[in-house]
């Protein structure tokens, strides 16, 4: 069965409340493509008014992050139950900013992506390589030890439900987009460690995007790879861009 694509958009630290909805309505009637899944990840506060603000829309509200406990004493977090009761249905998982900044681990990452799954939440999982991993010729290596842990006591059935995230560090934020080849060679060395670990229909079901500068210009060429299944979208998620990379088979 063909993979549907997923297309989500990743804010990051941008919008306010208020903010959110306006670029919510905008987006709205620009996103609309039967053949996508549409996810918007955005700040927590902004959660429960974007869920408001997509009803009876194709969109889904996404978080950024998510804590690896039920509740309890961890000021400042978010858990899982509290990202399902407002109604999001996928969280960012390990993107590179949190492992940069916020001290995430693959182990940290792993713990996440068997919460979320708990709570019928599904990760998109984040991995990539610095541009030093890329120039020593470590990409495969450094990305299938971050898959193998990222996926550790995960079922197969989940695993076929998840969504990976490849995202090269150098490429983030930087205009500097990947070249189709690069972002195909290692989406496909991708499914390859999934299916070594579990078996080839999961290695077919689960969905790899490619995220890294993707532009309204380079998503149709990206997106039309065999093993490219979308794309994780920062800064063109905040523009009316996004709405031509969700549409990029029109
Ligand atoms: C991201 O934040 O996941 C991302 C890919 O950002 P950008 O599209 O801005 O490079």
């Amino acid at each position: 069965m063909a993979r549907k694509k997923i297309i989500a958009g990743n804010w990051k630290m941008n919008m306010t409340p208020s903010q959110a909805v306006e670029l919510i309505n905008t987006l709205k009637p620009l996103v609309g493509n039967d053949e996508v899944d549409v996810v918007f990840c955005v700040p927590a506060i902004d959660i429960i008014p974007a869920v408001e603000a997509v009803k009876g829309t194709n969109i889904h509200i996404g978080a950024e992050n998510m804590y690896f406990e039920e509740k309890g004493a961890f000021t400042g977090e978010i858990s899982p139950a509290m990202l399902d009761d407002a109604g999001v249905k996928y969280v960012i998982i390990g993107h590179s900013e949190r492992r940069e900044y916020f001290a995430e681990t693959n182990e940290t990452v792993n713990r996440k992506v068997l919460k979320a799954f708990e709570h019928d939440i599904t990760p998109i999982i984040c991995c990539g390589e610095s541009l030093t991993q890329r120039e020593q010729g470590v990409t495969i290596d450094f990305i299938r030890q971050q898959i193998k842990v990222a996926f550790l006591n995960v079922t197969a059935d989940q695993a076929k439900k998840a969504v990976i995230a490849y995202e090269p560090i150098w490429a983030i934020g930087t205009g500097k987009v990947a070249t189709t080849e690069q972002a195909q060679e290692v989406c496909k060395a991708i499914r390859d460690c999934i299916t070594e670990i579990y078996d080839a229909a999961t290695g077919e079901a689960i969905r790899i995007q490619y995220g890294g500068s993707v532009s309204a210009s380079s998503a149709p060429e990206l997106f039309a790879q065999p093993d490219i299944d979308g794309g994780l979208v920062g800064g063109a998620s905040l523009k009316a861009d996004f709405g031509q990379i969700v549409c990029y088979n029109k």
